[in-house]
């Protein structure tokens, strides 16, 4: 069995599980989901259950409420203990990144982190991931059982499907457990722009915007079309930009139905994060760049005529106020 650890966050499921599950499948054993928490559980298992997966592991306290690592790992090993799966599939999250290494040393076997690939079989799992600062990609085997892999996310598309799983409960204990750590307070990031890890739409500038007011068009462009704001890793070192945008091998992956380049030249790091995108659009003055050949559509022109005349055009649409004029 391929069991894949189903993440809460703020009292949420999120949907790296289903990303999981499909990284699972290609394994050709049943699946299960691993899900810990404190009330959220039952919701989450029950959306796991009618989503493709075939059996649910609960392990639900009052006391993992506070969503201490190592309580986290302590619980997720009476999972596996349970479940007794070959291979166990984490979302590389923050705090699931920081769970895994834990219940590695726990249930004392192998983990392969950060992963972008998962083949090979349930007994001799293969993963691919970065390495050497995300100058290479390396194909690992897992030793030990059960094998642990985190994956990133938005690495695999989500499985959409119905079904009718069974939910299993497993009896944990937190008193028992030593944990040092205790979580006091979750400060939020105070920001009102769109997530650009789930995003549908994303909108990205790189170096070809001149300067870091450049961003203040692709903010502009992004808000209009309530899309995420992206960049490359050239704007990122620059300091133009703060690194949680940054999209790529060394940055985010990102999957969204739309995404619009402007001023990326397209190198292999840069679409290693982006290339999975429904549809791609390049804006960029050099019409033979790796992103304007990748591109559903490109346009080859200067961004700063051409993204004022995007936002203008929706506004229009919509019978909007025209559009500021673009920070070159
Ligand atoms: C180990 C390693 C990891 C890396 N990880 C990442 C990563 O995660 N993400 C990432 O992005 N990069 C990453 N890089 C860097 C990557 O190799 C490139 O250097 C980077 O992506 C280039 O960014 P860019 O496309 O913005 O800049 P450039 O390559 O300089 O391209 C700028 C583009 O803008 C165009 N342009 C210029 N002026 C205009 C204009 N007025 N209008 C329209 N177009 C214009 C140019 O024609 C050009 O195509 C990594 C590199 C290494 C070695």
């Amino acid at each position: 069995m391929i069991l894949c650890v189903a993440e809460i966050r703020h009292g949420k499921l999120v949907n790296t599980a289903f990303e999981l599950l499909t990284a699972a499948k290609a394994l050709g054993q049943p699946v299960a989901a691993a899900v810990v928490g404190g009330a959220a559980t039952a919701a989450a298992a029950d959306t796991l259950k009618a989503r493709g997966f075939e059996k649910v592991f609960v392990a639900s306290h009052a006391g993992l409420e506070g969503q201490a690592d190592e309580a986290y790992a302590h619980a997720t090993a009476a999972i596996v203990a349970q479940a007794k799966p070959q291979v166990v599939l984490l979302p590389a999250s923050g705090q699931w990144r920081a769970v895994a290494p834990r219940l590695a040393v726990l249930l004392g076997t192998g983990l392969a982190s950060d992963v972008v690939e998962v083949s090979g079989t349930a007994e001799q799992v293969q993963v691919t991931r970065s390495t050497y600062g995300g100058n290479m990609l390396v194909k690992l085997a897992v030793k030990g059982s059960p094998a642990l892999v985190t994956v990133r996310p938005m690495a695999y598309s989500r499985t959409e499907a119905s079904g009718a799983g069974a939910v299993e409960n497993v009896a944990v204990d937190p008193a028992a457990w030593k944990v040092r750590t205790r979580v006091t307070e979750f400060a939020p990031e105070a920001t009102t722009e769109v997530d650009l890890a789930a995003a549908e739409k994303v909108v990205s500038g790189g170096r070809g915007l001149g300067n870091p007011q450049g961003f203040e068009l692709i903010r502009k462009l992004a808000h209009t079309l309530g899309a995420a704001v992206g960049a490359s890793r050239a704007t990122v070192d620059a300091g133009w930009i703060p690194y949680r945008h940054q999209v790529g091998l060394t940055g985010r992956t990102v999957r969204p139905r739309l995404y619009i380049a402007c001023g990326i030249s397209g190198q292999i790091q840069h679409l290693a994060g982006m290339s999975a995108s429904d549809v791609i659009v390049a804006i960029n003055t050099d019409k033979d760049c790796p992103m304007m050949k990748l591109a559903n559509l490109a346009v080859h022109g200067d961004l700063y005529e051409v993204l004022p005349a995007i936002i203008a055009e929706v506004q229009k649409i919509r019978g909007e106020a025209p559009a500021m004029a673009g920070a070159k």
